[in-house]
């Protein structure tokens, strides 16, 4: 069996630290749950960045801060910055690719969040898009929605990626798609169809974290994602304690399934990213 990419979201863009005090917020403690998470597994680091006040930022310095540490703290690990749109100036959000982290997220369409409408016009995702080609910027194609696979895939067409994007399907955000088993199959048959040579995960936020995580693995996964940004609960009575301690989790998960968890370096493989460095 491949070893599977454990992606880790550390921190998120909601404030939650009033809910859950482990969830890094300065570089420093960010830096610092990335290691441990490392440590216990993960080969891949999803990155929000926040403000003193916990709103979240996307000041390039915070982002530079955070991907120093972690290139030199955790040999190799993917770095992944988000774009994300949750309380960010949009012309703002595609403003720290310039530093080349080795991926970042990319939404292709927009959707219903639990308070908000995530907007990802045609014309901003084309924008990001080609920022990201710019600065060898690898995309993670975040899937809310059946038709965002076609949005990848007009990017393909447009020259703006290659044939073999690396996709996850969010499931279980409030008011976008349920965390179904049926649903994760209906997205695969779809992306096998569209997308045939991509790489692909799952994410299950709040409690779909462990259900959509097993139906990756029982599907036999490119990746799986955990972190304090999509839960923050072990189970209802027990908040995760770290970063890390959802790792192991998740390692342990994967070992059920006889899968360990990939080094950087099969991570890099898997994903088709150069080693650190090396980048064109
Ligand atoms: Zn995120």
């Amino acid at each position: 069996m491949n070893p599977v990419v454990i992606a880790v979201a550390i921190t998120g863009s909601v404030p939650r630290k009033k809910d859950n005090p482990a969830v890094p917020t300065t570089p420093a403690e960010q830096v610092e749950s990335t290691q441990a998470a490392f440590e216990a597994g993960a080969s891949l680091v999803h990155i929000h960045v926040r403000n003193p006040d916990e709103s979240p930022s996307s000041d390039p310095a915070l982002f530079a801060q955070v991907q120093e540490g972690v290139r030199k703290h955790c040999p190799g690990m993917i770095v992944q910055f988000s774009t994300g749109g949750r309380g960010r100036d949009p012309s703002a959000r595609g403003n720290a690719l310039d530093l080349r982290p080795d991926m970042a997220s990319l939404s292709t369409g927009s959707v219903n969040f639990p308070t908000i409408v995530y907007e990802n016009g045609a014309a901003l995702v084309t924008e990001l898009a080609t920022r990201m080609q710019t600065f060898n910027v690898r995309p993670e194609i975040e899937l809310f929605d059946l038709s965002h696979i076609h949005g990848a895939r007009r990017l393909i067409d447009a020259g703006l990626m290659d044939e073999r994007p690396h996709v996850q399907v969010v499931m279980g955000v409030k008011n976008a798609l349920p965390a179904e088993e049926h649903l994760l199959d209906m997205m695969l048959s779809e992306i096998r169809r569209v997308l045939p040579k991509a790489t692909w995960t799952a994410a299950g936020i709040g409690v779909n974290q462990s259900r959509v995580m097993e139906w990756v693995l029982a599907r036999n996964g490119d990746g799986v994602r955990t972190g304090l940004e999509d839960n923050i609960r072990i189970s209802r009575d027990r908040l995760a304690g770290s970063n890390a301690e959802l790792v192991a989790m998740a390692a342990e998960l994967a070992g059920r399934h006889g899968r360990r968890p990939a080094t950087p370096a099969e991570a890099r493989a898997a994903l088709g990213i150069a080693a650190p460095g090396l980048a064109a």
